[in-house]
């Protein structure tokens, strides 16, 4: 009897990639391992175009969920595996769709050995008939109800009906490492996701003012990190000190200004700390024109502290949308838990909404602040949530 015996993992927008196709079918395929680690009596077969999993007997559905986080991955089909023989594949073929339920078919076929003594379309005028001869169901080309495949490769051939679509992107760790400013609102948790998708490794910094923000905070930022886990095993946590800083800018500078220069400080922070951690970039989760400090002029005169490249992979979405993400990536629960932090502690009534570039300098002559973003530095406190 014919069973479905692995799963075929796609990678989509990895076949672009040339020479550099060898590194991520590498890397992927660790991800893969890693995110199935649970699972015991598994096997990853790396091959040139497609990763393998065998399925060993065990129960596809928690696996292929659990591989739909994967970045990287494009789609996943379930699959039977045959010799490359012309009988074997009808027998099969026949024995899999009637599994189906459905009126129509359709057969698909994709030879890529080239060596097989049929072509595609025999292959297809072979199966076919078989299926109409044996079954109730009918040819429908344009829109059946099951699409029957099967793809003749080197090593074998395979044949499914069901393929689901993957995550998508880059293999998570392909795309370097960011410095990701990390607070506990919906924001910031699915600018990560989206930076992981693209392949990119994240370690994230917080700033916090104890005692105007609670501890309950930093436990906000494990439980969404955990969330974030499913997608990268191992999050590096470095929180900041922040409340000198942000007493010294409230001493010194009008209210209005205060979140300007306060974020002026985060930025001079995480570039410090993304030099020393090896990123070549931070990224957040602005959002243009969300609230004051995040206007175009705003952004300008915060930027303006460091020449490190900021993504800010959620600059053009509107909130709606970021929550759709935080929905689906299971953030939005914690996320949404009251809380203070410390942008919202001293939260001036009218925060600067086009700030000067000239008047924030001003302002920040009044405080020997390299000396307090040096002993913020020196005083970080680390957390590997994984
Ligand atoms: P979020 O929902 O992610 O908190 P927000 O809408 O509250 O975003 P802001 O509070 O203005 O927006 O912050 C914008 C971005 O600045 C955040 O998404 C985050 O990347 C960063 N940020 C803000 N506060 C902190 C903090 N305390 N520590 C680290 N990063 C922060
Ligand atoms: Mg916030």
């Amino acid at each position: 009897m014919i069973c479905y015996d692995h799963i075929m993992v796609r990678f989509g927008e990895l076949s672009t990639k040339g020479k550099n196709k060898k590194d991520f079918i590498r890397i992927l395929s660790l991800n893969i391992k890693h995110a199935l680690k649970d699972f015991s009596n598994l096997q990853v077969e790396e091959r040139y175009d497609h990763i393998y999993v065998h399925l060993n007997g065990s129960d596809y559905e928690p696996i292929i969920s659990r591989l739909q986080d994967v970045s990287g991955i494009q789609a996943l089909s379930l699959v039977a595996k045959v010799n490359n023989d012309i009988e074997e594949i009808k027998s099969a073929s026949l024995e899999l769709i009637k599994q189906e339920e459905g009126q129509t078919f359709k057969v698909k076929v994709k030879r890529s050995n080239k060596r097989f003594s049929f072509s595609s379309d025999e292959i297809t005028r072979i199966v076919a008939p078989v299926i109409l001869k044996n079954t109730s169901l009918k040819v429908d080309v344009h829109n059946p109800d099951i699409l029957l495949q099967v793809e003749v490769r080197d090593e074998g051939t395979y044949i499914f009906v069901k393929t689901y679509i993957g995550a998508g992107g880059y293999p998570l760790g392909v795309g370097g490492k960011s410095m990701h400013m990390l607070s506990g609102g919906i924001d910031s948790p699915v600018a990560a996701y989206l930076l992981m998708r693209r392949g990119v490794v994240i370690e994230c910094i917080h700033f916090a003012s104890p005692p105007y923000t609670q501890e309950a905070v930093i436990y906000k930022l494990i439980d969404l990190l955990h969330k974030l886990n499913r997608y990268q095993s191992k999050i590096r946590l470095h929180i900041v000190p922040f409340t000198k800083i942000q007493e010294a800018i409230y001493d010194n500078a009008p209210e209005s200004y205060c979140i300007t220069l306060m974020r002026r400080m985060m930025y001079r922070l995480a570039a410090k700390l993304a030099k020393r951690r090896k990123c070549p970039v931070i990224s957040s989760g602005e959002s243009v024109g969300q609230v004051a400090s995040q206007t175009l002029q705003s952004i300008n005169v915060i930027n303006e502290v460091t020449n490190l490249p900021v993504i800010r992979p959620c600059a053009v979405m509107d909130k709606l949308e970021i929550i759709k993400y935080a929905k689906k990536i299971d953030t939005y629960d914690i996320s949404i838990r009251p809380y203070e932090d410390c942008c919202t502690i001293f939260t001036p009534k009218a925060p600067k909404t086009s700030p000067h570039l000239d008047e924030a300098k001003e302002f920040e002559k009044k405080f020997d602040y390299e000396s307090l973003i040096e002993e913020a530095l020196n005083n970080i406190e680390v957390k590997f949530i994984e």
